[in-house]
């Protein structure tokens, strides 16, 4: 621990310890000196008063000796008078042995005078000294002692006492001397240590200026003020330690002008550079804007090619359907049915790759509509099964749905078909033998809010487990060689994780080799009001001859659930043995064939005996790749022949067509005719610059009973809607001269067509161009290749009740916009709800530009403020999308900054897009006042 002193010490500079350490001892020694001095003076004053005074006390007692002993007070008196004689007398008194006073000569102070010692005493009271001396009368008697040793006679004194002398002297002098002496002594000091200062804070400085000066040099060193060091001087002794010093500065000063010289070289290299860097940069801009522009020209001609391409398909496919009513022949229904399912095939092709382009680019949005999953499983085994035919493989198609699931729902059907399509078509693809089962059940629901679990289940090839974390990467196969074997592009897995994440759901595989894969994904739906159509059940009794197990449970559990009272067999004896038991009761028999020469003699067999010897009609199953050909001569002896995988329509229908032909049961048949009564007597005008399409139309609308109008431009319909009204109007986009929404600009202008429905027929697939006819003024669109059940529905929907419309609209909106919610806020008042709505929305447009240009820019922190203030807004306003994503990218760009942030910020500008394109639908309620 330091004392305080040391404490102190350290605290000082070096030229105050060296003051300090000079000064203390002389300070030390001169105050020890006048301690020493005053104390001996003070000493000896003292003295001398008391001797003086004790002197003249015993030689007053002496004289008085007489004067007493005669009572000679005037002898007294001149005795006295000679003591009071001395400076340092005051008073004098002379007692006699009864202590009684005699004389007294001064000024003596009044004290007692009780104090008559024996012996001569001094003692100091109040300031004086006194002295007090007995007074002895000495008298020398006759009597004489001889003494034997001298021979002579020693006289014997006789003392008696005959009084005492009192001498009081005054100190007050000897004090002044002191007082005098203390302040001289003082006054040298203090004389002598000022000069002591003086002389030791000279000293020190003189010492110290040295160490000074260098440090200050040092510190000028440092800061590289060489100059100024050049010019300092030290003393004489110290001159070694200058030069050395100036040779260390001018070290320094070359060095640091070296170092200097040597920076200015690398900011001119690092300013060139950054001149070429933003050379680069130009050159890099223009290049990206170029890929940009080239990379919108591609979308822009694959929206064109597929257009191209999709027109011809719709005349195929309409036509194939068409085909489908008239044909009776049951091979040529076959045909006709593969036509439609390769066409169907090749229009999966070109969505694909549209997708992946759409994906590229940012662009993928989802759409929202009314679909019967279970019609779209069915339809996609259906597309699939035509793999079976082409690559020869016996596989069960079967889907599985769980019975708490509902059919309808609301979504992007024809995302959630291509995500099938592609799960499902791997499935088959690498499977050759054993099943391809599709499970659906419902994981939730909540409300409005369905969430489905899709698991694909396959007993094919399966994946290695250390591959399985490349499947969802592009161009990713799990190997080459396997890729050479079975084809494919490695984007399917992409497109579909997308599609599964855009729809707010995840997508897992489990696999083992040669055992087989499982592909699970759940999404997230919407419920939809549209109820199942219930079947009319057909109290029919059947027998079922399926060899495969898992075939014959699904036929089973479907059979039953239309009313059809099944008992099935797997192979052809126990088929026999149940038909000869119960022929009578028997409606019809279902065969599944076993491919092989074997499987065809005994299904023909069999077909035969069922027909000809009891008369039960018999529907034939053919499991691909089994070829309609072989059972070229069972055509005419089967009610119908079915192709594997059997949808629940076809079975149905099929069983329906047993009815038909027994005049005795017609509900069935009622229950199969399009309820599209209502549309009788419509007027719609059709206008299209292509003349196969519009008589495709005509084929499919004159029949029901509507008075359909052709045209083949933009300019006829303008003419033909001025002379005559319509209930509908159906508008193809690409035409000469007038497009479309062109037209439909026009039309709108017209006081009869504020509110006609205008329905876009078109083969545009962008999402951004089916907004762009929404925002011309078109009410809804169908996609081409038109399907004859959508479009009928479509009329249906748009000429009766405004609920339908309403509801066409609440679907498109759901995802986007929440009115319920926006009203809520603002306790229901509209006018503030909507203003707040407005606000945000005018200042979207500015806020996309900012937040592209702050990406650009890569300023994390501006655009977090952007999307902040985006999505506090957006909570208020009730636009729902746009809050959701302005979270999930505010997140990201906290947590992450900008990594990866690009496909989230075009989920965030497309969430915008959509909201702006689609802001006047929203059905704002009547303005409060
Ligand atoms: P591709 O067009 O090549 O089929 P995908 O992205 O659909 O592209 O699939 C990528 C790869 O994943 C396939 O090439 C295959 O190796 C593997 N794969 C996908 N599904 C299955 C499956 N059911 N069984 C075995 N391998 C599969």
């Amino acid at each position: 621990m330091k004392t305080p002193l040391l404490k102190k010490l350290s605290t000082m500079n070096v030229r105050q310890t060296l003051f300090w350490f000079l000064f203390t001892p002389v300070l030390l020694i001169s105050l020890f000196v006048g301690i020493f001095l005053l104390t001996t003076r003070f000493h000896d004053l003292d003295h001398n008063l008391h001797e003086r005074v004790s002197h003249i006390t015993k030689q007053v007692a002496t004289t008085s000796e007489y004067a007493i002993v005669f009572s000679d007070q005037n002898m007294m008196y001149r005795i006295l008078q000679n003591a009071l004689n001395s400076d340092d007398i005051n008073g004098i008194r002379l007692f006699n042995s009864e202590q009684k006073r005699l004389a007294e000569l001064g000024k003596a102070p009044s004290m007692q005078d009780t104090f008559f010692p024996e012996k001569t005493q001094l003692r100091e009271i109040d300031g004086y000294l006194q002295s007090i001396s007995p007074i002895y009368y000495t008298s020398n008697t006759p009597d004489s002692v001889f003494d034997i040793n001298s021979g002579l006679f020693n006289p014997v004194d006789q003392r008696s006492l005959i009084g005492w002398v009192k001498i009081e002297a005054n100190t007050a002098a000897i004090q002044i001397d002191k007082y005098q002496y203390a302040s001289l002594v003082i006054f040298i000091l203090v004389l002598f240590n000022t000069v002591i200062i003086l002389a030791a804070f000279r000293l020190a400085t003189s010492l110290t200026q040295p160490i000074d000066k260098l440090s200050s040099a040092l510190n000028k060193l440092v800061k590289g003020q060489f100059s100024n060091v050049k010019l300092m001087t030290l003393p004489p002794e110290y001159a070694s330690l200058q030069k050395d010093l100036l040779d260390l500065t001018e070290r320094l000063e070359n060095h640091n002008e070296e170092l200097v010289s040597g920076i200015e070289q690398a900011t001119e290299d690092i300013r060139r550079s950054m001149d070429s860097m933003e050379e680069k940069s130009a050159q890099l801009h223009i290049a990206n804007r170029e890929a940009m522009e080239s990379n919108r020209l591609k979308s822009q001609f694959l929206a064109n090619i597929s257009h191209e391409v999709r027109t011809p398909l719709n005349a195929i496919l309409g036509y194939t359907k068409t085909l489908q009513k008239d044909i009776e022949d049951t091979q040529h229904r076959l045909y006709i049915d593969t036509i439609e399912q390769s066409t169907n095939s090749l229009l999966a092709i070109i969505g694909d790759i549209l997708d992946f382009s759409k994906i590229e680019a940012g662009k993928l949005s989802l759409e929202n509509n009314h679909f019967n999953l279970k019609a779209l499983i069915d339809d996609v085994y259906q597309i699939l099964s035509i793999n079976l035919l082409t690559k020869e493989k016996q596989i069960d198609l079967v889907p599985e749905f769980s019975s708490d699931t509902p059919e309808w729902f609301v979504g992007d059907s024809t995302r959630v078909r291509q995500i099938l399509t592609n799960l499902i078509g791997n499935a088959i693809k690498f499977t050759h033998q054993g099943a391809v089962r599709t499970k659906v059940s419902l994981l939730s629901s909540h409300q409005q809010d369905v969430t489905l679990s899709f698991q694909i289940i396959d007993t094919g090839i399966g994946i290695p487990e250390q591959k399985i974390h490349r499947l969802f990467k592009p161009f990713s196969q799990v190997d080459t060689s396997t890729t050479r074997q079975f084809g494919g592009t490695g984007l399917g897995l992409v497109i579909t994780k997308k599609l599964v994440e855009q729809m707010h759901g995840k997508i897992e595989v489990s696999s083992a080799p040669d055992i087989g894969s499982t592909f699970r994904f759940t999404i997230n739906l919407k419920n939809s009001n549209k109820n199942a159509q219930s079947k009319v059940p057909l109290d029919f009794e059947v027998a079922l001859l399926e060899p495969s197990l898992t075939y014959k449970n699904y036929l089973d559990r479907y059979l039953q659930s239309i009313g059809v009272h099944c008992q099935s067999s797997s192979d052809l004896e126990q088929m026999i043995a149940f038909l000869n038991h119960h022929r009578s009761k028997l409606d019809c028999l279902l065969i599944s064939t076993v491919p092989g020469e074997q499987g065809i003699i005994e299904t023909r067999e069999l077909v035969t005996y069922a027909t000809q010897q009891f008369g039960i009609p018999c529907i034939l199953m053919i499991q691909p790749p089994g070829k309609i050909t072989q059972y070229h001569d069972l055509k005419h002896l089967c009610r119908d022949i079915l192709l594997k995988p059997i949808s629940h329509e076809r079975l149905y229908k099929a069983l329906q067509r047993l009815n038909a032909s027994d005049p005795t049961t017609t509900a069935p048949q009622k229950a199969i005719s399009p309820p599209y009564e209502k549309l009788k007597g419509l007027s719609i005008l059709a206008v299209d610059d292509s003349p196969i399409n519009l008589q495709l139309l005509n084929h499919w609308l004159t029949p029901i009973g509507v008075d359909i109008t052709l045209v083949y431009s933009g300019r006829q319909a303008l003419d033909m809607a001025e002379s005559q009204t319509f209930d509908l109007i159906f508008m193809d986009i690409q035409m000469p001269e007038m497009d479309g929404m062109e037209t439909t600009q026009h039309l709108r202008k017209l006081p009869n067509y504020q509110d006609t429905p205008i329905i876009a027929l078109t083969a545009h697939a962008l999402a951004s161009e089916q907004q762009q006819i929404l925002a011309s003024g078109m009410n809804a669109y169908l996609s081409k290749p038109i399907d004859e059940e959508l479009l009928l529905h479509t009329i249906e929907k748009w000429c009766s009740s405004t609920e339908t419309l309403q509801d066409q609209i609440d679907a498109k909106l759901v995802n986007i916009f929440d009115l319920n919610k926006a009203l809520t806020i603002v306790d229901g008042k509209t006018d503030i709800a909507k203003e707040m709505f407005d606000m945000l929305a005018d200042s979207l447009d500015a806020e996309k530009k900012l937040i592209l240009h702050h990406l650009e820019k890569q300023d994390t922190k501006k655009l977090i403020e952007v999307v902040h203030r985006i999505h506090g807004a957006s909570k208020y306003t009730g636009t729902v999308n746009i809050a959701r994503q302005a979270g999930f990218l505010e997140t990201h760009l906290k947590e992450l900054g900008m990594e990866d942030v690009e496909g989230v910020v075009d989920d965030f500008i497309d969430a915008i897009e959509e909201l702006l394109a689609n802001r006047q639908l929203i059905p704002w309620p009547a303005l409060s006042v």
